[in-house]
């Protein structure tokens, strides 16, 4: 790591820190008042340069390589907030819109979206299909004069009751091969026929200035044709090529929610009293803490590993499905571990530790179950044994 991207660090250190973690309390509330502290953080981060920074320069972000994306997400994950203080919130959109966007869609959507004006969404996952096999998306898209007429309806839709857009993905070539018959299309979320039918309660929360997890309804919405995103039939791809790096930003920050659970446990450790000594000093506590370093110390050489493979120019898909699968599993197992030694003050909102328990079970769902990336990587390897991230060139 260069001097100025170690300065860069400590200064993101800093405001994660001192700024965002002390806001929590106040952002957790989802009311008006969050949303303003929110603001507050956000043009705060501006005016310290610490804007947006993993994006590329030419949509105005800081231009880092991956490899350094993946180290100030580590400290930008300490704080379930911190990506949305810090503009990183959007990343994956903003990539796929900056990849395949028209010059007019970029400047359009792209632009505001990157300097934190306005939020996006996207629409795969359907209820009525499995959204682990994109090939069964059932919304469709119909091409009638110079309008897309759009059908659809998803959930999951995270976002989707804050965000401008809408990414939809739906079928638009019916009669091609499984993979070529989705395309995403850019629906912007006040267009006519466009409902937000409920936000999802998902373990216990049902609102959150992150956004929801909505459930939406597109009935005969009519779009311009030129919001198609890429080409007819590309969506399959897109949604990969989007989900793909998504899946690292994810790992990256889970290291961050890991990180801050084992500072927990062990400051917890070291001021409780139990049975004649500092919880510190007992075997069974400290072998929490011993393996949780160990998971962390694994878990974050496994990610520097996949960015380093990314920023080389491979699309790292067995590096990024390991880190995904195991990495999820490594974040609950800190986490719990310290809920364990907290006891009863744990599973407590008075610690962040309930809040970032629940929410790491996501992980092991989202952007693809645990099972399908383990099958992918078998395959990969199977198919190709070269493949394993320790080859030897
Ligand atoms: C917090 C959160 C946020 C999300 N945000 C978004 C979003 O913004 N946009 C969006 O479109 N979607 C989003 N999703 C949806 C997510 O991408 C899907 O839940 C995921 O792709 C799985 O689809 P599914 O829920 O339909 O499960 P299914 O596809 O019905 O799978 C159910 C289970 O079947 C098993 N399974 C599936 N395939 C296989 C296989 N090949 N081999 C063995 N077992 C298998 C797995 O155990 C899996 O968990 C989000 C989900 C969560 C939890």
């Amino acid at each position: 790591m260069d001097e100025t991207f170690v300065k860069l660090r400590r200064q993101v250190r800093e405001f994660v820190d001192d700024e965002v973690i002390p806001a929590e309390p106040v952002l957790d509330r989802g009311d008006a008042t969050a949303t303003a502290r929110l603001g507050e953080l956000r043009a705060e981060a501006k005016r310290r340069g610490l804007w947006a920074l993993g994006h590329p320069t030419e949509i105005g972000g800081g231009g880092l390589s991956f490899l350094q994306t993946a180290h100030l997400n580590e400290i930008i994950g300490r704080s379930f907030y911190g990506q949305k203080a810090l503009g990183t919130w959007s990343m994956q959109d903003s990539l796929m819109l900056h990849e395949q966007g028209t010059p007019e869609q970029r400047q359009r959507w792209l632009a505001p979206l990157v300097a934190g004006e306005i939020r996006s969404s996207v629409g795969l996952t359907e209820p009525e299909v499995a959204g682990s096999d994109p090939t069964l998306i059932a919304s469709t898209a119909v091409l009638d004069g110079d309008e897309w007429v759009v059908n659809a309806h998803k959930w999951f839709t995270t976002g989707a009751n804050i965000a401008a857009f809408t990414t939809v993905f739906a079928v638009t070539e019916p009669e091609a091969a499984p993979h070529r018959r989705v395309s995403a299309i850019i629906v912007p979320t006040d267009t006519p026929g466009y409902e937000v039918v409920r936000s999802v309660p998902t373990l216990g929360t049902e609102h959150s200035i992150m956004g929801d997890h909505c459930e939406i309804r597109l009935t005969d919405v009519r779009v311009p044709a030129a919001n198609l995103l890429g080409a007819r039939g590309d969506g399959f791809v897109i949604g990969q090529k989007r989900l793909g790096p998504g899946r690292i930003f994810h790992a990256m920050r889970w290291l961050g929610q890991m990180e801050r659970a084992f500072d927990l446990m062990v400051a917890r450790a070291n001021e409780r009293f139990a049975h004649g000594s500092k919880l510190i000093d007992k075997g069974e506590i400290r072998r929490h803490i011993a393996e949780s370093a160990a998971d962390i110390f694994y878990h974050r050489a496994a990610v520097i590993a996949a960015a380093q493979a990314v920023d080389s120019g491979s699309r790292a898909r067995v590096e990024i499905g390991l880190v995904k699968v195991r990495g999820a599993h490594l974040l609950h197992d800190v986490i719990d571990r310290a809920i364990q030694v907290h006891g009863a003050l744990g599973v407590t909102a008075d610690t962040p530790l309930d809040a970032m328990y629940r929410r790491a079970r996501y992980a092991r769902i989202y952007d693809g179950p645990d099972e399908v990336h383990r099958d992918t990587v078998a395959r990969l390897l199977g198919r190709d044994p070269n493949r394993v991230p320790w080859a030897v060139d």
